[in-house]
């Protein structure tokens, strides 16, 4: 029998370790794809494809072509486009979709978290004064900080920032997690930080800002995600992999 096709939308830590768990399975044939955005993304065990599909015909056309037996949309939490994508792509062809989306950090006592929907309302929620900002929201939004320059920031990314934020007193560090507790506690306080801005993206890897925020008492401005609605989700990788055993089961 033909190994079932399975095209994982990639990008994350649980996109990685679902398709390492899925690498030897000679009854299934898997494809990550990634968008391209990382400068040198570490290989992976499966065959891997490389950027943008052209909108949600394109990635409809790429599920027909190829044949895919289910989709698994595992990017970010913040990956405002791709989810829809999968979604109307996974519905135009009839094509089973599987949403894995960790789960979201959770305040705990001590946490001083002021919420927001966007980065947008983030920028607002900083306030007229003069303050020191550690941004760490990846490279794409952080130019939209340039409406409030006020600021000092300090901004962490994995790829350079760009375009950068149009501010006079900005400092930037290119770094991939996972971070300590320690070193996110010695980097907040070398630069005299007072507030943090976090997207609630969740997994282990970047919550020590998180942890080293509470332990400052320093504020954290956390954008939180949007629902996915329209498709099955799991949040972990096993969960995933249960489903996906489900899903494509011979019929009997
Ligand atoms: P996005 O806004 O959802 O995607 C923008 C466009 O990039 C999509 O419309 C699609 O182009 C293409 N794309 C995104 N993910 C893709 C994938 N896995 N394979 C092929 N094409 C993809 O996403 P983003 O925020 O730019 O993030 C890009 C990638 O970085 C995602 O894969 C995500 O998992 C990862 N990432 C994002 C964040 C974040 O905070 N946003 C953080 C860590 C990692 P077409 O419409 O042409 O198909």
């Amino acid at each position: 029998m033909a190994a079932s096709k399975i095209l994982i939308l990639g990008g994350t830590t649980e996109a990685r370790k679902l398709a390492e768990a899925l690498a030897p399975r000679k009854d299934l044939d898997v494809t990550v794809s990634l968008a391209g955005r990382t400068q040198e993304p570490r290989p992976l065990p499966v065959k891997t494809r490389h950027g943008g599909f052209g909108g949600v015909e394109g990635l409809a056309a790429y599920l027909k072509a190829e044949d895919i037996a289910l989709l698994v949309d595992a990017t970010h939490p913040f990956a405002q486009r791709m989810t829809p994508n999968a979604i109307a792509a996974a519905e135009l062809t009839s094509t089973p979709l599987l949403c894995l989306n960790r789960p979201g950090w959770v305040a705990e006592p001590g946490d001083d978290w002021r919420m927001v929907t966007s980065i947008e309302d983030a920028v607002e929620k900083l306030g007229a004064a003069s303050r020191r900002v550690f941004l760490a929201i990846g490279r794409q939004e952080a130019h939209l900080f340039s409406r409030a320059p006020q600021h000092f920031y300090l901004a962490r990314s994995v790829d350079p920032i760009d375009p950068p934020i149009k501010a006079p007193d900005c400092r930037y560090i290119l770094a991939t997690g996972p971070f300590s507790l320690d070193d996110e506690i010695r980097l907040l306080t070398e630069h005299a930080i007072d507030v943090v801005v976090s997207k609630n993206s969740g997994g282990a890897a970047t919550y020590a800002k998180i942890e080293a925020a509470r332990r400052l008492g320093l504020a954290v401005v956390m954008v939180e995600r949007k629902r996915v609605d329209g498709a099955a989700c799991v949040d972990t990788v096993e969960g995933a992999l249960a489903f996906i055993d489900h899903a494509l089961a011979p019929a009997k």
